[in-house]
């Protein structure tokens, strides 16, 4: 196939938006394969902010990180990312260049804990404030289950209207696919 497939689609946006050195956020940290892949693109310079509200994610983010000696360039919080305007310092503000959100629950885990579309749009608003110019949002969307669906209708309708002076907002998505494919909201800020 030579379309992109949505995650490396996902993945190719970050490599070009942020660079060795650079401050970037994993809204959502679960089994911490994006905060690898984020550590590995700032390297031992930059910095990257983790969240998660689950013990479990955090132990195997650990885990992850520590096997592969990245542990220096992360800090993870247990915590909500609706409060990573908190959490990451005021000197970093303006200068985030990169935030993912992988969305739905933690796989492997409690299918009952799931993003929800309210705290998910306030880490957005935040991220806003504190992103770059050219600073990048990826929403990696995954609604095959009910909430699922509804986190992804309250997000779209609230993406569509984010002003065009403010920033840039892309879908990509396969829209053939069955069983609900995950698709991905990317907005670059202006
Ligand atoms: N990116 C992860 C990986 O590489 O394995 C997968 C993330 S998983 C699909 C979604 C995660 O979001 C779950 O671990 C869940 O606990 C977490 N989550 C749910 N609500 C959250 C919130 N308000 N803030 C941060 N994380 C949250």
């Amino acid at each position: 196939m030579k379309l992109e497939r949505v995650i490396p689609f996902a993945h190719q946006l970050l490599e070009k938006a942020v660079t060795k050195g650079d401050i970037v956020i994993d809204a959502t940290m679960g089994n911490g394969h994006d905060t690898v892949f984020l550590a590995d693109l700032v390297g031992e310079e930059g910095k990257v902010y983790s969240f998660d509200i689950q013990k479990d994610a955090l132990e195997a983010t650990t885990e992850k990180l520590t096997s592969k000696e990245l542990q220096e360039a992360v800090s993870l919080h247990l915590c909500g990312h609706e409060h990573l305007k908190e959490i990451v310092p005021s000197m970093y503000h303006g200068k985030v260049t990169g935030a993912i959100f992988n969305l739905g629950y933690l796989p492997g885990g409690d299918k009952s804990i799931v993003t929800m579309a309210e705290t998910t749009i306030a880490a957005i608003e935040q991220l806003l404030q504190i992103l770059s110019k050219e600073g990048m949002i990826i929403l990696v969307i995954y609604h095959g289950h009910p909430e699922g669906a509804i986190e992804r209708d309250k997000l779209i309708a609230y993406v569509e209207n984010i002003n065009q002076q403010e920033a840039h907002v892309l879908r990509y998505q396969f829209i053939n696919g069955i069983n609900n494919p995950p698709f991905i909201i990317a907005i670059e800020k202006r």
